[in-house]
């Protein structure tokens, strides 16, 4: 062994940046993130980066919560651009959801989020260029916000390396090394071993095949979701908000470029993807079809506007949509941070200030470990959803 640290994370996404972050924020410990591409490699360079606190469950809107102002702090804080925005996110839905709805929102309400039901007509004033039913409500979230996801993974992992993070930059971790069931370091591709006392793994898509490898299983699947991308006709009239749309399964959102990306909130037709280095990054012309038909009901400019094609992702799934999170089962000395299930961008700063709180010295916040415990499948205990659609939480 070369050199000993005592925290080793895995992986340069929106998780190892925001957990080298708080780790060196609040302690002196030494810290090593190693990644084996660049920053944002992996989910997190194609995230939509949309937060919003928008959740069924208390944790996870106070977690959500505590991402959403986090964010919205760190410009002021670091002097550093994340290009972070609050156009305000409207979820719609029939009045079959609407009991869900409002019980979701009164819930959110409780905990401090700013959000309200509106009914179709008021729908119709807060985008007056849209196309809603009479049978359709929304739960409008003015504080909802957005940054630009590979800006956001850069400047945090920048402020974690002034802060005493070391980077290691295109360096593949090939196995974990173990001793008896500990887990002392990692093995690179160049055969440097690196000791640590803790190994924390945030490989998002490649996690579960690096954790098998170790003799350990956890049900995490790489799949692929794919995003289309449309530009708005010039003079189009559009208030440029995120939209979730339950009627008709999708999402869609204003990206910095000016043009609109839409994804479909389902993931049950994405395609398992058993090798995250090698996966199909394009996208059908069916799908781009299917999503300007999808969108053109609701605002009819997109019928008539130019697509810039599209892009196929990886997400990391679990059979409940919410991450693991938590030491890894039977191995001392790993932990593992992975399974957000399209939704982790705006999570990253509560789950990693969390794990930093007990690994480190970070303060705790809204993050409950017992939540996402790695054991409650096993245990028969998934977390249960209000939504369908496992991407809403
Ligand atoms: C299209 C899309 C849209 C999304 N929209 C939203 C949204 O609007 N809001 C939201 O909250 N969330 C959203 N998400 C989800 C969110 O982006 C992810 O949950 C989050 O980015 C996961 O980050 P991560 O760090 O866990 O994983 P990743 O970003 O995948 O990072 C893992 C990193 O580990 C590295 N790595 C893997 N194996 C090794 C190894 N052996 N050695 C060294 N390095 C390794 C990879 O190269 C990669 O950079 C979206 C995701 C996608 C794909």
């Amino acid at each position: 062994m070369m050199k000993s640290w005592d925290h080793v994370i895995i992986g340069g996404g929106i998780m190892g940046a925001s957990l080298a972050y708080h780790l060196t924020r609040h302690g002196n410990e030494k810290v090593l993130l190693i990644e084996k591409s660049f920053a944002g490699a992996g989910s997190t360079g194609k995230s939509g980066a949309i937060l919003r606190q928008h959740y069924s469950h208390e944790i996870t809107i106070a977690m959500a919560r505590e991402g959403l102002d986090w964010y919205s702090r760190f410009e002021e804080e670091h002097g550093r651009s994340i290009s972070f925005h609050r156009p305000g996110m409207a979820f719609i839905c029939t009045e079959e959801n609407r009991p869900n709805l409002q019980r979701n929102v009164e819930l959110q309400q409780r905990l401090g989020v700013k959000t309200k039901i509106i009914d179709a007509k008021e729908l119709r004033e807060l985008e007056p260029g849209g196309t809603f039913r009479d049978d359709e409500c929304a739960a409008w979230e003015s504080e909802a916000g957005n940054v630009q996801p590979v800006q956001a993974v850069n400047q945090i992992l920048a402020v974690a390396e002034e802060q005493g993070t070391e980077v290691l930059i295109g360096r593949r971790v090939v196995s974990l090394i173990e001793e008896g069931s500990r887990i002392t370091g990692v093995e690179l591709d160049d055969q440097q071993r690196i000791a640590a006392g803790n190994v924390v793994i945030c490989a998002g898509p490649w996690s579960g095949q690096m954790l098998q490898e170790a003799g350990v299983d956890l049900p995490l699947t790489a799949i692929r979701p794919e995003q289309a991308f449309f530009e708005p006709p010039p003079g189009a009239h559009e208030r440029r908000l995120i939209y979730g749309d339950l009627t008709h399964g999708l999402y869609w959102k204003p990206e910095l470029a000016g043009w609109t990306r839409v994804g479909l909130l389902d993931m049950d037709s994405d395609a398992v993807v058993d090798d995250p280095d090698h996966y199909d990054e394009g996208v059908s012309h069916e799908f781009i079809q299917g999503c300007r038909q999808k969108l053109s009901q609701r605002l009819p400019h997109y019928g008539l506007s130019p697509s810039w094609g599209g892009v196929g992702a990886l997400y990391t799934v679990t059979p409940d949509s919410h991450p693991i999170i938590g030491p890894v089962p039977g191995r001392e000395g790993a932990w593992i941070v992975s399974g957000f299930s399209g939704h982790g961008f705006k999570m990253a700063p509560a789950v990693c200030r969390g794990v930093a709180s007990i690994l480190g010295s970070a303060p705790a916040g809204a993050f409950v470990a017992d939540f996402f415990s790695p054991l409650r499948f096993e245990q028969g205990a998934p977390i249960e959803v209000t939504y369908g659609y496992g991407i809403l939480g």
